[in-house]
Order: C-alpha cells, then structure tokens, then sequence
C-alpha cells in the first residue's frame, strides 16, 4: 500500500508549523494541513491584537525552524526586565542578572504563523495543504489513514492535531479532557503611555484580575487584563476616555498613564488539559493538547516546547517502525511539563482573586525576591532553559 508521507500534522498554527519545520529538517516527509493559508502580514499595518510574549527558549526553536529570522526587528518588542506586583509586595528579574541578553520578546501571533509558512515552502520535504480540513481518521495497524473535508484521503505513518483549543481531532480520537472555566475575559489593547515601554513586561494582580503591560516595539504597551466576564463586556463598551480612566487607576506602571487605545477585544478564558497525548499512531501538540490561563504568558511556549520534544522524541524514528514507544516518552515528558507550567499558573490565578490571597501573594513575592536559587530556577523554566526542556531550546543559553 501506497505510504503518501511520514507524518502528516493537522493544524498550521504556530505549534504546527514547528512541528513540520522541525520534524521535515529531522528527515521525515511530512504534510501540513490547515483549514486557512496564512495571509501575508501588511508591514505597514498596526500590530495585531494577537500578540505573545516569546520565552528565549522557544526563540531558539523558532530559530531552529527557519521562522526567527524572518520575523522584523520593528514589529518585536523585546524585554530585559519583568516585574510583577501584588498588593505593596513585588519581585523583579533582570536579564542581565541571570547571563541573558533578554528574558523574552512580545511578537504578533500572524507574524509568526507566516513566518513559519515561508519557512516550510522552502523545504522539500514539505507539503502544504491549505486549504483544507481534516474531516476524520483511522488507525490501521501500520499506518493511519486522513479524510479530507473534500473526500480525498491521505496515508501517513503517523497523524499529527495541532488544531488548536477546540481540537476535533482530539474528541474523533475520543481523548478526554478536563476543563476549567474561569468566568473571566481577557481584555485586550494596545496602549500609549506618558513614558515609552523600553522593555518591561510589567504585571501587577489588581482586585478584578491580573493585568499585564507589555513592551511593542514602537514603544507602546500591550494590555493583557484577565477579569469577570461582565466587566470585561462593561469595559468595553466604555468610551475611550472612560476606559483609560478606569484602566489608570489600576495600574501604577513606570511608564506613567496610558493616555490612548486601540480598539479593545475579549478572549475567552478556559483551561483545558487533554488526559492523554499519544494514542497509537496519534499525538496531539500546542494548545490541542492543553491550553493555560495567559497571566503567565506561557501558552504558545508549551506549545513551542512540545513541537521540539516530538521531534527530540521521535529522533532515531524511521517511518517502517512502531513509533509508539517514542510517543509514549513524548506524552510522559510533556504531560508532566505542561501540567507543571498549566497547574501553577492556575493556583495563581485562583488564590489571587481575594484581596488576603493578594496580600499573601504580595509578601510571598517579596520574600521570593530575596530568594537567589528560587530565581534562577523560576527564570530558568519560565524562559524554557531548565534541564526539562527540549535541547533545542536549551541551547538559547
Ligand atoms: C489573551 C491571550 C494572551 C496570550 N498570551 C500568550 C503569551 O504571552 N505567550 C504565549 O506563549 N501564549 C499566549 N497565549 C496563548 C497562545 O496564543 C496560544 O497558545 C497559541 O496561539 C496556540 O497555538 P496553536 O498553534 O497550538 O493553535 P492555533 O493557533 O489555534 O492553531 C490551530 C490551527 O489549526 C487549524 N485547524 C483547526 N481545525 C482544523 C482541521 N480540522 N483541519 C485542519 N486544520 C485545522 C486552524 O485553522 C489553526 O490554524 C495567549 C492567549 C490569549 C487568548
């Protein structure tokens, strides 16, 4: 029987787009299928709504997949400080103190994507099918057969969903899932402040949730303010000036008040984590395998580290071999990264929502602060460089 590629991946977002880098550079013939073909970005465009902080160890990756380099110096925010406030306590971490250049970047989510495209139409090995939708699939004993939504088939040795949050990949393989809501929003938009942002990714836990400033490259900020679903919709429906108004009196950032902003728009919030991510011939990545609360800015660098362990994982892999024993090592290396990573931000999130959690969270900044082992480690795993993450991020250090 006809084997059309190795590894077929469903879902070309950032997580996706990767994985086929990285796994078609490893050797394997690969085909990426994705319901929308990315557009070209405008460079000429205001930055997108979409935006992610980036850890160094997922730049790295990126970089291992040919996407970092394509990305525009004017449209990536870099940042050397993060400082994070809670109730008169803080604690705040310097690149420079930890032997790094940076402690991340905050890039546009299309930029990304593109980059990640341009990438993969380079590469041989690669197919870009798009569009297109994977409709259903089947496992065979020795390879797993892929129904297009146009009634075509594909055969691959292995099936890759990283379709994102709502994975319908995930629910045909019948893999369970637990899920959280949170009732919250977040709100988001692009501020001008008194004092151009020069690189601080700034947080502070205010009574209606945590609220994030983020350095854009032009100097402005990003706002990232998780709160109840109601407020979010109260917020903004607000003019301009009472929406900066209420946003100014929660925050107290080194750049002073935000005095403009773009149109504003609401993400739901969910944690979702699937109870397996190998199953036969099928595993799942990015946010199809978990998705996470964003106060810690983590979700798309779980989703970047699983694209690396796959491919770490599935490195002495040859197609006319059983890969479950390699799945299985991903899904054990993962599941416990990512639950780590999703479990923590979680607690923080839920115990900061009273004022006395606040107040604790606040003193346990502080004392954490003084704390050097506490963080390092912190730095070492919040930028994807400690001994859990795959080698290629590592390799940032
Ligand atoms: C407000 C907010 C702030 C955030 N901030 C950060 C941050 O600072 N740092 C960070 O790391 N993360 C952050 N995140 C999370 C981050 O945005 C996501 O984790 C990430 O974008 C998910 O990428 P993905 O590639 O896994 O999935 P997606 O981007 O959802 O891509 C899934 C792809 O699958 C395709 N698809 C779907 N179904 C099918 C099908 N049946 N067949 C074929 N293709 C299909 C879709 O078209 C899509 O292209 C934030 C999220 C939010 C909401």
């Amino acid at each position: 029987m006809k084997i059309d590629h190795d590894i077929v991946i469903a879902g070309g977002g950032v997580a996706g787009a990767t994985a086929a880098a990285l796994l078609a550079q490893a050797g394997q013939r690969v085909a990426l299928i994705d319901r929308r073909r990315p557009e070209d970005p405008d460079p000429t465009a205001d930055f997108d709504p979409r935006v992610v902080a980036i850890a160094p160890g997922s730049a790295a990756v990126l970089r291992a997949a040919g996407a970092w380099e394509c990305l525009p110096a004017e449209r990536l925010g870099p940042y050397d400080r993060m400082q994070v406030h809670a109730d008169g306590g803080e604690i705040e971490f310097r690149a420079s103190e930890h032997g790094l250049a940076h402690l991340g970047w905050i890039a546009e989510v299309p930029w990304l994507q593109a980059c990640c495209w341009q990438a993969l139409a380079g590469m041989e090995s690669v197919e870009l099918i798009a569009p297109a939708g994977v409709k259903d699939f089947s496992q065979r004993e020795d390879h797993v057969r892929v129904e297009r939504d146009n009634g075509k088939t594909l055969r691959a040795r292995l099936l890759v969903a990283a379709d994102g949050a709502h994975s319908r990949l995930r629910q045909m393989a019948g893999i369970e899932t637990e899920i959280w809501h949170y009732n919250q929003r977040a709100l988001v938009t692009h501020v001008t402040t008194e004092r151009p942002n020069a690189g601080i990714a700034w947080q502070r836990f205010t009574e209606h949730g945590p609220l994030a400033l983020l350095p854009l490259a032009d100097g402005r900020s990003s706002v990232v303010w998780s709160q109840p679903e109601r407020r979010v919709a109260e917020l903004k429906s607000l003019d301009e000036a009472a929406f900066l108004a209420d946003l100014n009196d929660c925050q107290d950032s080194p750049f002073g008040m935000a005095t403009a902003a773009t149109r504003r728009y609401a993400f739901p919030l969910i944690r979702r984590q699937a109870k397996s991510l190998a199953q036969g011939r099928f595993a799942l990545l990015g946010d199809a395998a978990r998705n996470v609360h964003p106060l810690a800015g983590q979700g798309l660098n779980l989703g970047l580290m699983d694209a690396a362990a796959l491919a770490e994982a599935l490195a002495d892999w040859t197609g006319n071999t059983d890969p479950t024993r390699a799945l299985r090592h991903y899904e054990r290396w993962r599941i416990s990264g990512g639950s780590v990573v999703a479990g923590g931000i979680h607690a923080i999130n839920e115990f900061t929502r009273a004022g006395p959690g606040r107040s604790l969270a606040g003193l346990g900044f502080s004392v954490a602060g003084k704390l050097w082992p506490l963080r390092e480690a912190f730095v070492e795993h919040a930028c994807g460089l400690d001994r859990d993450s795959p080698g290629l991020a590592r390799s940032a250090r």
